[in-house]
């Protein structure tokens, strides 16, 4: 059945990709992007597909559209990006969580909110499951985002028990792929475009931290099937891959797809940088049937060669 979708933050990163495979799936998509960290060449591809429509608008101001589905993406995700001007990150979380639940109450849509293992901090487990409460600092300069999306994570919870909409929380962990910013500031990005141009490869604090990469595929499979679970699941859920690498592990595998000269230089770690991160995926493989099937080396290779034909 062919449905009418609302993707708000769909010209960025992981919105972009979700666009694309909705309309390839046969929907009708409506792409609401305020441009902060989105651009239009992401989805200037799609622009001529009578089935998809772009919006200019911010989602801390409210908006009203008739549709089946919301999936609520707005949100810039890169520290660099959210901390710029922490305030709005907060509005962007919270008044958009209640910008869209509000929109989804009224239209009876299901609601699809892109919450993130940062709500997990500096995590004292390791893998996370969904029933870990976190440990985040509130006032520190990670907390703009953390508490932002642990706010609307409450706040769908909230609006699912008191006003029955469907809700739907995704917790997703760091995803990578082509149409990442070149000054997106996330490490995959930042390491392959400083490996393309032979440029030292910034490695923050001992780089023995962790991260778990998703290729964006992977994701957006993950995301579909979880809107697409019966009522009676809202999660959160896990999405992301669970092999656990350190930076410096990925830097080498960096230089190694790039065949690059580069070398490491070591920069002071961030404040309140999480040492290690690594999703608990069973509940996603149990209630979605899902779990990642690209591993870090394919989805390397894929992004490399997605930066160096844009920075040539
Ligand atoms: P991104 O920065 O590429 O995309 C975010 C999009 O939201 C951009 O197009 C931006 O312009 C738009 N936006 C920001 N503020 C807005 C506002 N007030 N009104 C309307 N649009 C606004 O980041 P991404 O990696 O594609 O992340 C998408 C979502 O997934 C975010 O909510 C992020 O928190 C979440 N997420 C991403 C990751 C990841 O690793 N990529 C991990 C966890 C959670
Ligand atoms: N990082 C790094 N060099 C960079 C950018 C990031 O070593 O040029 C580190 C950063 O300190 C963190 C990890 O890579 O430990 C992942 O950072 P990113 O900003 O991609 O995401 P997040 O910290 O939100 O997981």
């Amino acid at each position: 059945m062919k449905k009418r979708i609302l993707v708000t933050g769909g010209a960025g990163f992981l919105g972009s990709h979700l666009c694309e495979r909705l309309l390839n799936d046969g929907h009708e998509v409506f792409c609401l992007d305020n441009f902060f960290t989105g651009q239009k060449q992401n989805i200037i591809h799609l622009l001529s597909n009578p089935y998809f429509e772009l919006i200019r608008h911010d989602i801390t101001q409210p908006f009203f559209i008739e549709a089946d589905e919301i999936y609520n993406l707005a949100c810039p995700a890169s520290p660099i990006h959210y901390q710029y001007n922490g305030i709005k990150t907060i509005k962007t979380s919270v008044m958009g969580a209640i910008n869209m639940l509000g929109l989804a109450k009224r239209i009876k849509a299901k609601v699809l909110q892109a919450s993130t293992s940062e709500v997990y901090g500096d995590p004292k487990i390791n893998p996370q499951t969904e029933d870990y409460w976190g440990n985040v600092n509130p006032i520190g300069f990670r907390s703009c985002y953390d508490e932002g999306k642990r706010c609307a994570e409450s706040l769908f919870v909230n609006y699912h028990r008191q006003n029955k909409v469907r809700i739907k929380i995704a917790r997703i962990f760091n995803t990578y792929g082509p149409r990442m910013h070149t000054n997106d500031g996330r490490v995959v990005s930042n390491f392959i475009v400083q490996a393309l141009e032979n440029k030292d490869i910034t490695v923050f604090g001992k780089g023995t931290q962790t991260r778990s990469f998703c290729y964006v595929d992977d994701m957006v499979e993950g995301l579909i099937r979880l809107m697409n679970t019966p009522d009676t699941v809202t999660g959160p859920v896990n999405i992301g891959n669970p092999r656990e690498f350190t930076m410096l592990d990925l830097a080498e595998k960096v230089v190694a797809h790039t065949g690059s000269t580069s070398q490491m230089v070591f920069e002071p770690l961030p404040e309140d940088d999480p040492v290690q991160r690594k999703p608990d995926i069973a509940l996603a493989k149990k209630t979605l049937n899902w779990a990642p099937t690209i591993e870090l080396d394919q989805g390397l290779e894929l992004t490399v060669n997605y930066f160096r034909k844009i920075l040539k």
